[in-house]
């Protein structure tokens, strides 16, 4: 059974609420699950397709690269993330507010 990531999005962000450069590892990650909070929070459930976050994860040293499913979860308002193949799943706090919440994103286009 895959562990849970459990992420606090704010431990990736600097204090101008950009995202960290260093270490690159922690940004390679955080740049992950920030793609995730804007795919999540994205108020469209149709969300663009740009916006698709592919799994990370290399089970057997191949890449998973199924399409990560996330959602705002309603009673603690957190981000849940599951990969539908691999199973490597997660849930994202404090991410409201964030250059990457797309909650109140409102199309201008239309
Ligand atoms: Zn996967």
């Amino acid at each position: 059974m895959a562990d849970t990531w459990m992420t606090d999005i704010t431990h990736f962000l600097d204090e101008d609420g950009e995202m960290i450069t260093e270490p690159v590892q922690a940004k390679v990650l955080g740049e992950y699950f920030a793609s995730i909070v804007l795919m999540a929070s994205f108020p469209d459930p149709d969300f663009p397709p740009e916006y698709s976050v592919y799994c990370r994860r290399r089970p057997k040293r191949k890449p998973c690269l199924e399409k990560i499913a996330g959602w705002v979860e309603p009673d603690s308002d957190d981000i849940y993330w599951i990969c539908p193949k691999c199973q490597d799943k997660g849930r994202i706090s404090n991410w409201r507010g964030t250059i990457w919440d797309m909650s109140d994103f409102v199309d201008v286009v239309h």
